[in-house]
């Protein structure tokens, strides 16, 4: 269903699981690399040593610790919450790579210079890129071949699964595209969990040599134990690594953490990272808002994830494109409508809004009388359309009409999707 627009900054997997659960408009809490990589350790999964780095200073340092304990080979890491990294690049230097291999600590200093407070863009990022504001020091590990493997909630599973390919390092929804059959799909019982078989068939599908079967498998293993116990929805380990010596490793680490279980992981929600989140995300959250930046033209203004979904789905297929997805939850009053419409018209890809409000409980006499408050304060300046159905709705139109406010107004959903969308071909 969620396939048809696009979230700013989404990632990977919708088309390996068929959508919603990884787009999905649950928020989900992202944290670096080198943050998810300490967790794992918690956990004994194995990753290489390493340390962070906020100034090339500071990461020549880090990076003769790490020499002196480790191989004698170094990778420096950009850190930001995307993917795609290695071959990303530095727009405003042309510096290619955020992932470089270095074997002094002089010159992972001077990688670390070139990354650091710069902008870096990959397929992930989008065209404004993230800036680097840490790098991560990381001993280099010998790597014999790159795979794949995530564990996430799958909807149409019902419940945990392990995605596991020999086709790794790259992009996976390539893969996913030219060569479906080198992705395995392995179903988790959630209440058996995994079992020692089951890793070590995962591990089989993954080509390990059968002495090597059970170091990977139990790797496989503690990493289902991190994503259950941590309340995680979504685990990338992109490449899942074998070594020349047959050992699995993860060398790259993605965690998202479904926001419902902060208050059971208050030390992984101290990891958050605000410079990395949408910022409009971030108010919305604060004003107890459900907000997805899209990347269309139309602000929407919903009540009710249910209605604010279909909005999405029916401009979508109507040819219409949606700037946002803002719910208002149930109860509207000034203060939600006022902020609400704050945050979408001060979103500058918002070229017009839509208003769809449906008065189950509510009424919408109510909704429309804090609307017009909520426009004294908060001016908009684009075209406006309104629909207003339900409870009290004779009443809600006439006071907006009789408002002096400059609107369309919308006498039932279809209209209103067939209004924007003819007005939002001309903006
Ligand atoms: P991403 O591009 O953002 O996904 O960043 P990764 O952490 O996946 O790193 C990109 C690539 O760098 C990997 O696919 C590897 O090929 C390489 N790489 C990362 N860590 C190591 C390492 O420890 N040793 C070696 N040899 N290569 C590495
Ligand atoms: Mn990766």
């Amino acid at each position: 269903m969620l396939s048809n627009f696009t979230a700013k900054g989404s990632e990977m997997l919708s088309c390996v699981t068929n959508g919603a659960m990884s787009l999905g408009f649950a928020r989900n809490l992202s944290i670096h690399e080198y943050q998810s990589k300490g967790l794992l350790k918690s956990f004994g999964v194995d990753t290489m040593i390493g340390e962070p780095a906020a100034t090339p200073a500071e990461a020549e340092r880090k990076a003769k610790e790490v020499l002196a304990k480790g191989s004698g080979k170094l990778v420096v890491k950009s850190q930001i919450h995307a993917g795609g990294r290695g071959i990303g690049v530095f727009p405003r230097t042309g510096f290619q790579g955020g992932v470089k291999l270095a074997d002094s600590a002089k010159a992972a200093g001077e990688l670390a210079s070139k990354m650091l407070n710069e902008v870096l863009v990959t397929k992930q990022t989008g065209p404004d890129g993230r800036l680097v504001r840490t790098v991560y020091l990381e001993d280099a590990a010998p790597v014999k071949r790159e795979m794949y493997l995530a564990l996430l909630m799958d909807r149409a599973y019902g419940g945990p699964v392990v995605i596991a390919s020999t086709e790794g390092g790259v992009d996976i929804e390539t893969v996913a595209h030219t060569n479906p059959n080198a992705i395995l799909k392995f179903p988790v019982d959630i209440n058996a969990g995994m079992s020692t078989e089951q890793a070590m068939d995962i591990a089989r599908g993954l080509k390990f040599d059968e002495k090597s079967v059970p170091q990977a498998a139990d790797q496989i293993q503690k990493l289902y134990n991190v994503f259950i116990e941590t309340d995680a929805t979504q685990v990338e380990i992109n490449p899942f690594a074998e070594t020349t010596d047959g050992k699995a490793i993860c060398l790259d680490a993605k965690f998202n953490f479904d926001d419902n279980a902060e208050y059971r992981h208050a030390d992984i929600f101290a990891m958050r990272d605000p410079l990395e989140e949408d910022p409009f995300e971030l108010e919305a959250m604060k004003h107890d808002l459900n907000w997805v930046t899209l990347d269309g033209n139309v602000g929407c203004v919903v009540n009710g994830a249910g209605l604010a979904m279909a909005t999405l789905d029916y401009m979508t297929l109507a040819g219409g494109k949606p700037a946002n997805f803002l719910d208002l939850g149930g109860g509207v009053n000034q203060k939600t409508a006022q902020e609400a419409l704050a945050l979408v018209s001060k979103n500058p890809q918002t070229k017009m809004i839509f208003i769809n409000i449906f008065g189950g409980i509510v009424s919408t006499a109510m909704v429309a009388r804090a609307l017009l408050e909520a426009m004294k304060v908060v001016k908009i300046d684009v075209p406006l359309v309104i629909r207003l159905d339900g409870t009290d709705s004779v009443e809600a139109r006439k006071i907006l009409k009789e408002s002096g406010l400059k609107y369309t107004e919308a006498t039932s959903f279809e209209d209103g999707i067939d209004k924007c969308v003819t007005i939002s071909k001309w903006l």
